[in-house]
């Protein structure tokens, strides 16, 4: 078996299947200290905590990461806040930063003798409509190489091979803009909130995430087309002020910037999750945008799906589960994204790109009232919100 990508798909899916004791490798175009501080997700679902500690992967997050359960919505109009441990199904996300917990898969994953090959870029998988495919690689060397399996997993993201070496025509791709631009930034500043904040402004959308006790995740609008430089720190923090209504709901932390991504809301779903020997989970499968944090959790929830499915039919001779495999996996996929799309409507006012008209700009109003005042619709939110 060779598993494309060392992310959180990736490394669910070789753990799983090497306590199978199925002979795997992982094929990783980074270098390992990359890997460890490449920071991005941080919201972990209740669905996601439960599939890591299931099968022992759990540890470091039990350990350090913290629970978290509640969010508040600010407009220039007022406030509110929603605990969603004790609405929906009454779940919580925990935060853990994503770098930690592939920081925590890598080394369960070597320490019990599984093979990564970091610095080794797969080029491209052929032969995926027979039973014994390959992949082409740029060794860590720079000399081509190649490898060969019975299954190839791609979990090397969007812009990875496994997308590229799909034949044309063999799956669908469904591809939305949102036409919306996050500049996505780590401050070196404790949070500011006991909750994450969503700001809805006429400047534009800001909010404000958690990540660890010295480390906070906030995201400002820009105009698309902003470089990632484009803005100095001292408009960073002024934007973030002015937008979260610091006069009225208290300070933000400052602190240093030491992270910045221009993040375009861009979704995608391919359709189906399989063509021959190649499966893809993760970004590989379908891109989320990070409006309602789904991406990393549904690339676990992919990756257990395929393990089992791997497991019944190299272990049993069971086809049953590989051949359901994309089915089970969009019916999660698309319910994240049409709540992801949601979240873009209800979070995003006149200043966006695509700039809505007052009809749309007052349909976004009742949105956030009805969230504010309705019991079913926060049950509705908080089962979305925090499932995957
Ligand atoms: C700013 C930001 C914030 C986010 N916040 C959240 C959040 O709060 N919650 C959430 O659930 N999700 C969030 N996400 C999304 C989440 O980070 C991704 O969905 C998640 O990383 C997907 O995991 P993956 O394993 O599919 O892919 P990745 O984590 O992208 O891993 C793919 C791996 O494949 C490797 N690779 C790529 N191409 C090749 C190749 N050709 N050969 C070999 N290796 C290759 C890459 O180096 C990488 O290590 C966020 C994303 C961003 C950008």
């Amino acid at each position: 078996m060779v598993v494309l990508g060392a992310g959180p798909a990736g490394l669910v899916l070789g753990n799983l299947l090497q306590d199978a004791g199925i002979d795997c490798v992982v094929l990783e175009r980074a270098e390992r200290t990359h890997l460890r501080t490449r920071a991005r997700a941080g919201f972990l679902a209740a669905h996601t905590v439960h599939v890591l500690e299931r099968h022992g992967l759990a540890e470091g997050l039990r350990r350090h990461g913290q629970a978290h359960s509640t969010c508040e919505f600010r407009t220039e109009d007022g406030r509110f806040r929603l605990d969603y441990s004790g609405l929906g199904r009454g779940e919580r996300h925990t935060v853990y930063p994503q770098q930690l917990l592939v920081t925590d898969l890598l080394t369960r994953f070597l320490d019990k003798g599984g093979r990564i090959e970091f610095g080794t870029e797969a080029t491209a998988v052929v032969d995926l409509d027979t039973d014994r495919p390959s992949v082409t690689v740029r060794e860590a060397d720079g000399r081509p190489g190649r490898r060969r399996a019975r299954y190839v997993a791609g979990c090397d993201g969007r812009h990875g091979a496994a997308r590229r070496s799909l034949p044309p025509g063999s799956v669908r791709r469904y591809d939305c803009a949102h036409g919306v631009t996050w500049l996505g930034l780590l401050a070196e500043a404790p949070p500011s909130l006991d909750a994450v904040g969503y700001a809805v402004h006429e400047r534009g959308f800001a909010g404000h995430m958690a990540r660890t006790s010295e480390i906070t995740r906030y995201y400002v609008q820009c105009e698309p087309g902003t470089p990632a430089g484009a803005w100095s720190e001292e408009r960073i923090w002024d934007e973030l002020e002015l937008r979260m209504g610091v006069t009225k709901y208290g300070p933000l932390h400052r602190g240093p910037v030491v992270q910045r991504t221009v993040v375009d809301l861009e979704s995608d779903v391919l359709e189906p999750l399989r063509h021959g020997s190649l499966f893809l989970a993760g970004d590989a499968a379908a891109l989320i945008s990070p409006s309602a944090a789904k991406g990393a959790n549904l690339a676990v929830l992919e990756a257990e799906l395929l393990a089992r499915a791997l497991i019944d039919d190299l272990r049993h001779g069971d086809a049953e589960g590989l051949d359901a495999y994309s089915a089970r996996c969009l019916t999660h996929i698309w319910r994240a994204q049409e709540f992801s799309h949601w979240m873009i409507g209800l979070l995003h006012g006149p200043s966006g790109a695509d700039r809505p008209s007052p009809f749309h700009e007052a349909l976004r109003q009742s949105r956030l009232a009805s969230l504010r005042t309705s019991r079913s619709r926060q049950d509705w939110f908080a089962e979305h919100y925090v499932g995957v």
